[in-house]
């Protein structure tokens, strides 16, 4: 049987794809584009971590720095056993981009390590993790390079980091890192930031294509912080859960699921299954089923030239970083279906890591309101330009977006000259 999961695509290869096209449309100068399309420091690294049986193991990590041209670079943390050095390459990359488009003033990063955390203790992951911040040391900071999290990192490992650093720099350096607990520096509001602007983007697409709220179906895929978050919200705002699902499993109900009673059952069993407000669906098989939002919010290359053509929703707002590949654009602007691309719907995240990083320096801390008001004002700001670009230009949303940032990052060089 044919298969509707995931295709093996690079996503560093995927993400040049588009950015490439980008800036032929832009016409961008070829030497300038040669600067900006590759990341300007790798590091990689083999840490020693001992395990809690007294053996020692290495672990390999990366942190790669695509671009300081707009200020200092910004990235998520990835704990993940296929984690892979194009992987933080294509990550680093769509930071640059992400954060050129909201307009904050960040270049891009990514990193992580090579680990399976479903295996390792809690021990063992905050050795791993300290290790990791200190073979690091020199190139982090709050001026310098600023780590978030990611999939299968958390506030408890941002916690790490910021103490590590601190310990080595010998003062509390709090914006050093992003994501952390309320207690530690960390931003109100920063936890669901990325949900919300999903559903912030979510709430002016319907407005776009005159949908109402109240009857739009929802397919969310990954139920970790974004995707869990992004269900609750917009679950109490009006819209109809449908669909939702987990690496291990998923759930279906076409009348909707009360997300506040699977959210209270996951945190007791730690599972989907048994959940008796729904049916049981395979995670595969449910971005193909019928609903009119589908959030993908898991990992990479989710929407391929396998399943695009079966894909039911009218809007696919991107959660994840690289969901769809460059082959599924192409089917899916055939069906015109309505790309929220990645770099504009789920720049919530970085957009109050931002925030976050201002408060730190600033030793003033906002309220919730506060917090939310910026992040509304940036989201639906970022979604109309990206959609004006669109429409002026005659290309598609992810183009546009990629456009608007690559020239704000182009324009940025230019003005600082380069120094070759
Ligand atoms: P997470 O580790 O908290 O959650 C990931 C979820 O995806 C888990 O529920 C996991 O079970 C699920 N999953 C993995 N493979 C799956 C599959 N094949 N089918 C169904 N579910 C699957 O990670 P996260 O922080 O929520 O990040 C999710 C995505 O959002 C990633 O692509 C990440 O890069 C992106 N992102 C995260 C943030 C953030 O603030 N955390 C910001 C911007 C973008």
């Amino acid at each position: 049987m044919e298969t509707l999961y995931a295709e093996e695509v690079n996503a560093w290869e995927a993400q040049v794809a588009r950015s490439d096209l980008a800036a032929k449309k832009l016409t961008l100068d070829e030497g300038l584009w040669k600067i900006l399309r590759e990341p300007s420091r790798e590091i990689i690294v083999h840490i020693p971590v001992q395990l809690d049986d007294g053996t020692l193991e290495i672990f390999t990590g990366f942190r790669v720095q695509h671009s300081i041209d707009r200020g200092p670079a910004k990235g998520g943390i990835r704990y993940s056993p296929n984690l892979t050095l194009d992987e933080a390459r294509a990550l680093a990359s769509w930071m640059t981009w992400k954060c050129a488009l909201v307009n904050i003033p960040f270049g891009g990063a990514a990193g992580g390590v090579i680990c399976d955390p479903d295996k390792m203790s809690k021990r063992e992951l905050e050795r791993l993790t300290r290790r990791y911040t200190a073979e690091l040391i020199e190139v982090l900071g709050p001026e310098k390079d600023v780590p978030g999290p990611d999939i299968n990192t958390d506030e408890q490992i941002m916690a790490w980091i910021m103490d590590t650093y601190s310990m080595h720099v010998r003062h509390t350096v709090t914006a050093v890192v992003t994501g952390k607990p309320l207690e530690l520096g960390g931003s109100k509001g920063r936890n669901e930031a990325t949900g919300r602007g999903l559903m912030i983007v979510c709430d002016e697409a319907l407005k776009k294509l005159s949908m109402n709220r109240d009857q739009t179906r929802v397919i969310i895929q990954g139920f970790g912080n974004v995707g869990s978050n992004a269900a609750r919200l917009m679950h109490r705002r009006g819209y109809k859960i449908v669909g939702a699902s987990k690496s291990t499993g998923g759930l279906y109900n076409k009348d909707g699921i009360d997300i506040g009673a699977l959210w209270e059952y996951y945190q007791r069993k730690n599972t989907f299954k048994g959940f008796p407000g729904a049916e049981e669906a395979d995670p595969a098989d449910l971005l193909v089923r019928d609903c009119d939002i589908l959030i993908p919010a898991a990992v990479e290359n989710q929407i391929t030239s396998r399943n695009a053509d079966r894909l039911k929703a009218q809007i696919l707002c991107e959660a994840a970083n690289g969901p769809t590949t460059a082959e599924a654009d192409e089917i899916l602007a055939d069906k015109r279906v309505f790309a929220i691309p990645d770099i504009l719907a789920n720049s919530g995240g970085v957009t109050v890591s931002y925030f976050e990083w201002v408060q730190d320096r600033q030793g003033y801390f906002w309220l919730e309101s506060e917090v939310n008001r910026h992040l509304e004002h940036v989201m639906r700001s970022a979604f109309a330009e990206v959609l004006q670009y669109a429409e002026s230009h005659g290309v598609s949303n992810r183009i546009a977006a990629y456009m608007l940032a690559i020239d704000r990052v182009a324009y940025t060089l230019r003005q600082r000259g380069i120094y070759a």
